[in-house]
């Protein structure tokens, strides 16, 4: 690990400001060092950091699963910036560049690596998941190729929420979405509504989309539904929906046992939801009508779909954003699921004011 002395790195401040979790719901702006720059990494500067569900939790819970909080972490794995500093491998013509951030580090050198699914990697090294510090700092540093060119066209917060998006493009390519497909969205949070929109953009024909609450059902219909459905009125095992696919966003055992039965013969059901570690399944139905059901492990190689569906229109990230909050405020930002208007947060570790949007 060489610390660059390329580019503009003497107007780089050793220290920056943090916000650091240092136990359960305690959140406090450090200064910290700046993370060194590998030869093969570049420095950023960060503009604008979605709040994810996964921050969230660590809040409120110091864990997720298997991945505990064990000492201070900084949080924030969805984000852009703007690239100040380059290792010595990297092209200095690179600086300056408008950037969203693919916020992973994978081995290279694994059978999963080899195989072409680096998500897999046993060695992974990603944002804001213990130890592994994520982006509500001034600055991070990233492998030059996962460091994502982005347009002038794009927003800073569109740029950030390319990383949700990923979720959904590797959602429609499991759930094998294609023109005239038939989709089921269980769930109309940012994950079901990213998907009802890259639905959408993949070409699907139908896009149904359930949710106990009315006004995430309205705004389902706003971005991609053609149909919603209170599961609580309607059936949904027993509705004829017959989709081609099932995506759970809702991590509810009685929205995936459910969101099964309405798959046709052969059809394709994609676990995304976090909830249950475990939940019953309809095997017999599995297994008569062949019925593929898997899960996703974020992402490989998505940041050039989501770059093109946000570039070209076909997916609209800016109008999901409902919050925004200096690097002070990040513990609102990580409380604000809790109200139901709410649907995507967005911290500015360089201040709200500087940010363009
Ligand atoms: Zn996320
Ligand atoms: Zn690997």
């Amino acid at each position: 690990m060489t610390q660059t002395a390329t580019g503009t790195t003497s107007s780089i401040p050793q220290k920056m400001r943090a916000s650091v979790l240092t136990g359960v719901r305690a959140l406090s702006i450090e200064q910290v060092p700046t993370p060194p720059t590998a030869s093969d990494e570049v420095l950023v500067e960060v503009s604008a950091v979605g709040v994810c569900g996964s921050d969230t939790h660590y809040y409120r819970h110091g864990r997720i699963g298997d991945f505990v909080v064990t000492s201070p972490l900084i949080l924030g794995h969805e984000l852009s910036g703007r690239l100040v500093a380059v290792g010595d491998e990297v092209p200095e013509s690179r600086i300056g560049e408008r950037v969203a951030i693919e916020p992973q580090k994978n081995c290279r050198r694994c059978r999963e690596c080899r195989a072409g699914h680096y998500n897999l990697c046993p060695n992974m090294e990603f944002y804001a998941t213990p130890p592994i510090d994520g982006a509500f700092a001034q600055y991070c540093v990233i492998r030059t190729e996962f460091a994502h060119r982005v347009p002038d066209s794009m927003s800073d917060e569109a740029a950030a929420l390319l990383e949700p998006l990923s979720v959904a493009v590797t959602t429609m390519r499991k759930a094998g979405v294609s023109p005239g497909s038939s989709i089921l969205i269980a769930g109309a949070g940012p994950i079901g509504i990213m998907c009802a929109q890259t639905a959408r953009a993949f070409g699907a024909a139908e896009i149904i989309v359930t949710d106990l609450v009315a006004e995430r059902r309205e705004r389902a219909l706003r971005y991609g539904a053609t149909r919603v459905l209170d599961p609580r009125e309607t059936d949904i095992a027993t509705a004829g929906l017959d989709v081609n696919a099932f995506v759970d966003a809702s991590g509810s055992p009685h929205a995936v046992m459910s969101g099964i039965k309405a798959v046709r013969p052969a059809g394709t059901a994609v676990l995304v939801g976090l909830g249950s570690s475990e939940m019953t399944l309809p095997v017999e139905h599995i297994q008569n009508l062949e019925i593929s059901v898997t899960g996703i492990f974020r992402y490989t190689d998505t940041w050039p779909a989501a770059i093109h569906l946000v570039a070209s229109g076909l997916v609209d990230l800016d109008s999901l954003v409902t919050g925004r909050f200096d690097l002070e405020r990040a513990d609102e930002a990580l409380e604000s699921d809790q109200d139901p208007s709410s649907l995507k947060s967005v911290v500015y570790p360089n201040g709200v004011s500087n940010a363009d949007h």
